[in-house]
């Protein structure tokens, strides 16, 4: 079946552009202190200065772990720390080991097997890929929540490919149902529905799990917490709690926050790390929530309930949707399955440590957030019908309140890049154009037959700007009238 585009208006400042390649500044490389990792051997193959040590790191040479360390030594480790430079030429069957499985990660590893480079994705997920495209389904009631990402909008031509794909699958459909702006008390007010709206519709994490699943040179490990970054006899060395889990010609950091300042602290990667280090997240408490019967929302004849709506004016809610409507698109037999987003504001205030939610904040969150939507819907307090179901969960790392507005960053003297939403901005359109970007340098860096490698450098000096959005990220095309006129949109059919 043919896939057609229809741009419904012109030019994107999504596009990407190639790629500005940057001089090295007043603030050169070389003028830092560095480690020189540098072999002759091909991958897998020992020198003979380490064959004694099977060319792995060993405990004697290994650092200590960073983990553990306070935050104050972590800044000192990230500024202080030496930068590495591999100076080895690049085999001709490179691999690339890609910490993070979330959309740039997947994407990163799709489009370097379409140029021939073999990748190994590590990535934490229990229950699957996806990262912030995470679905959980609780059985044996089938109760079905997409608990970060909810829809999303396409505004470039590369994005649109990939999703056209997942359309022909099955896998994404547009959404209907109706979607607006909720204010505190039951005014509701719809959004229009150009510029169209898209889901996944069996959830956003089946998504993930479909980018792969045609490559061959992809290798998948999961669950894995990659802990230990080591430049080590001309390849990267990462391991998982002393535990090896692979050597690499180059690697992607596919992921952000406090673990990736960590993993970065003590890595050889000072730019890499102190362009990580500027990044800004927000936290977000979801709560996800199913009901007997149907909530009573605030409807009219013009428009049908709502689905999915934006709260404005409640200090613990800033986004609610009905899943089972969404997803399961049942009629009006239960249960009903809610997804509740606070304020950015809100999970600011009540931050603990993601992990290890302390019972009374989880309850403290749940009553807060179930009043909120109380108050949204323009109930009397106490009347929202008790949930059968809840959970509440933080996004400790949520969405980047700022961005260097950039595809992507490599330091090609430290083989290392970044790809990631926050890169570009706060959707799942900028997390895969970023990861694309990112495939796409590191085959040219690859193919770069001995050119200098600060022409490879790129955004390791690129200062950050504020990211607009609502506090669930940016929907291009949806957000202003500004952004309407500035963006090329797709309307996709399969
Ligand atoms: C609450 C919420 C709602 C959102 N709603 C929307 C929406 O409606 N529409 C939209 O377009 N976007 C939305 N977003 C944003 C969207 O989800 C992200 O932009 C996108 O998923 C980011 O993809 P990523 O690959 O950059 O990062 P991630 O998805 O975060 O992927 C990073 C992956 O790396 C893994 N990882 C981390 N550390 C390690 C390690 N040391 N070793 C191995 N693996 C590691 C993580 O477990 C994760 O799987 C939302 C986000 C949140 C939090």
């Amino acid at each position: 079946m043919t896939t057609t585009l229809f741009p419904s208006i012109v030019s994107s400042p999504f596009l990407l552009q190639p790629l500005n390649l940057t001089k090295p500044t007043s603030r050169s490389l070389s003028s830092k202190p560095f480690i020189l990792c540098t072999s002759q051997n091909k991958p897998g193959t020992s020198s003979k200065k380490h064959s004694m040590n099977n060319s792995r790191p060993t405990s004697k040479n290994r650092g200590k772990s960073s983990y553990g360390t306070s935050r104050r030594s972590i800044l000192k480790k990230t500024f202080n720390q030496e930068q590495v430079d591999f100076t080895a030429p690049i085999p001709d069957d490179p691999i690339v080991g890609i910490i993070g499985g979330g959309m740039s990660g997947l994407i990163c590893a799709l489009n370097l097997e379409k140029k021939g480079i073999k990748s190994t994705v590590f990535d934490t997920g229990i229950h699957g890929l996806g990262g912030r495209m995470g679905t959980r389904v609780i059985e044996p009631q089938h109760l079905i929540f997409d608990h970060a990402a909810q829809f999303f909008s396409v505004s470039d031509a590369r994005f649109a490919e990939i999703v056209n794909v997942w359309r022909e699958k099955g896998l994404v459909g547009e959404w209907l149902g109706t979607v607006g702006e909720l204010e505190a008390g039951g005014q509701f007010v719809p959004l229009p529905s150009s510029p169209p709206r898209y889901i996944g519709v069996d959830g956003m994490r089946p998504l993930a799990d479909s980018l792969l699943s045609e490559t061959s040179m992809v290798n998948v490990v999961r669950p894995c917490w990659i802990s230990k970054l080591e430049p080590f006899n001309g390849m990267w060395h990462l391991s998982e709690n002393g535990k090896h889990c692979g050597q690499f010609n180059a690697i992607v950091i596919a992921h952000n926050g406090k673990c990736a300042n960590r993993l970065l602290a003590s890595s050889g990667l000072p730019l890499i790390a102190r362009q990580m280090k500027r990044l800004e997240l927000s936290s977000i408490w979801a709560l996800l929530a199913a009901f007997e019967d149907p909530l009573p929302i605030p409807s009219n004849t013009a428009t049908p309930p709502f689905e999915g709506a934006f709260v404005k004016g409640v200090d613990s809610i800033s986004w609610m949707a009905n899943n089972s409507r969404k997803l399961v698109r049942s009629p009006d037999n239960g249960p009903h399955c809610w997804t509740f987003f606070s304020t950015a504001a809100y999970g600011k205030r009540n931050k603990v440590p993601q992990e290890n939610i302390p019972v009374a904040t989880a309850e403290k969150v749940k009553a807060g957030m179930l009043a909120g939507v109380e108050q949204a819907l323009g109930l009397p307090e106490g009347s929202l019908p008790t949930p059968i179901y809840t959970r509440v969960q933080l996004w400790g790392a949520a969405l980047p309140t700022n961005s260097p507005r950039i595809p992507c960053i490599f330091d090609p003297r430290g083989r290392a890049g970044i790809c990631g939403d926050w890169l570009l901005g706060s959707s799942l359109e900028s997390a895969a154009l970023s990861g694309m970007a990112l495939a796409n340098h590191i085959g040219d860096y690859f193919q770069g037959g001995g050119a200098p490698p600060e022409e490879f450098a790129v955004g390791l000096h690129h200062e950050f700007r504020q990211l607009e959005g609502r506090d669930i990220g940016q929907f291009p095309g949806l957000d202003s009238e500004m952004q309407k006129d500035d963006i090329q949109n797709y309307q996709l059919t399969a």
